[in-house]
């Protein structure tokens, strides 16, 4: 597998600017721009945990994820499915399309862990017969409860064309990535998705991957060692997250992730 190209910063143009802070999230922060249909994301430092119970400072993280996240980006539209990205702008920064967010988080598992193997008792480690889809509605307060697809028509937070694109999309997305990851010797466990509706101009009416596709939101583990490679590190006090997230930079991009 040829790792991602170490990406600097791509110049537009005519970049917008980004002007007011709209929204501060757990690893974020989403500014508006001077141009009403494109939003610039930050990524932060701050790593949360459990609903953001567990809470801290990793350095480096924001750069890695967005690095790492804009390389899979571009990936994954090669490869057909439309998202948000527009440029990486910034070390730490995307400039994207700005979306309604869908709020059903898409969940692709190929190996039991986390939430599955507590709700049904199935061992972490147990390889599945096949990729297994799950929608999370996007809820911090609810501490985003698994849903049926009944229930996300029923309380019209998507529409049936709608969940079957989400999954159809997040399966397409995990076979890219499965081959990805499993090339730097790494297993795809499983990964969460966020998808949006495009409304501006050039993309309107589309449905697009966005948010991120970090080690923040998936489950990687080294293949052999079962070492953990990714947010799981925090959340079970197994290591320190800054080094486990600069090794997995290295392996991702061929080199060090310098300043
Ligand atoms: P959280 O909201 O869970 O704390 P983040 O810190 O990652 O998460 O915040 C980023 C927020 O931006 C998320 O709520 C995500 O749904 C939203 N978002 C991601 N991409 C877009 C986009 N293209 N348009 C609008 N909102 C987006
Ligand atoms: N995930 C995420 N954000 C969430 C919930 C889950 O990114 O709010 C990711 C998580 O990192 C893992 C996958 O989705 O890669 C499945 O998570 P799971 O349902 O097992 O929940 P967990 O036990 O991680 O809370």
């Amino acid at each position: 597998m040829i790792p991602l190209a170490a990406r600097p910063e791509v110049a537009m143009s005519t970049p917008p600017e980004r002007t007011e802070l709209l929204y501060t999230g757990k690893a974020k922060q989403v500014f508006a721009t001077t141009d009403p249909d494109l939003l610039w994301i930050h990524f932060t430092d701050g790593a949360t945990a459990f609903n953001g119970v567990k809470r801290a400072t990793i350095t480096d993280k924001g750069r890695i994820n967005a690095q790492i996240s804009a390389g899979l980006f571009e990936r994954v539209e090669a490869a057909g499915v439309a998202t948000h990205l527009v440029q990486a702008i910034g070390p730490a920064d995307h400039l994207v399309h700005r979306l309604e967010i869908i709020p059903v988080e898409v969940v692709v598992r190929n190996i039991a862990a986390g939430s599955l193997s507590k709700r049904l008792a199935i061992p972490e480690g147990t390889a599945l017969p096949r990729p297994l889809v799950e929608f999370f509605y996007k809820s911090d307060e609810l501490n985003d409860p698994l849903i049926t697809d009944d229930q996300a028509l029923l309380f019209g937070w998507a529409r049936a064309w709608e969940l079957a694109y989400l999954r159809d999309a997040a399966l397409r997305v995990n076979d890219l990535l499965c081959g990805f990851w499993d090339g730097l010797d790494i297993t795809l466990v499983d990964f969460k998705l966020e998808f949006g509706r495009a409304l501006g101009r050039g993309r309107g009416g589309q449905i697009l991957l966005a948010d991120e596709i970090t080690p923040d939101g998936s489950r990687l583990w080294e293949k052999g060692t079962l070492r953990k490679l990714d947010k799981d590190v925090f959340r079970r006090d197994l290591g320190d997250l800054g080094d486990t997230y600069r090794e997995l930079f290295e392996r991702v991009f061929g080199e060090a992730a310098g300043r």
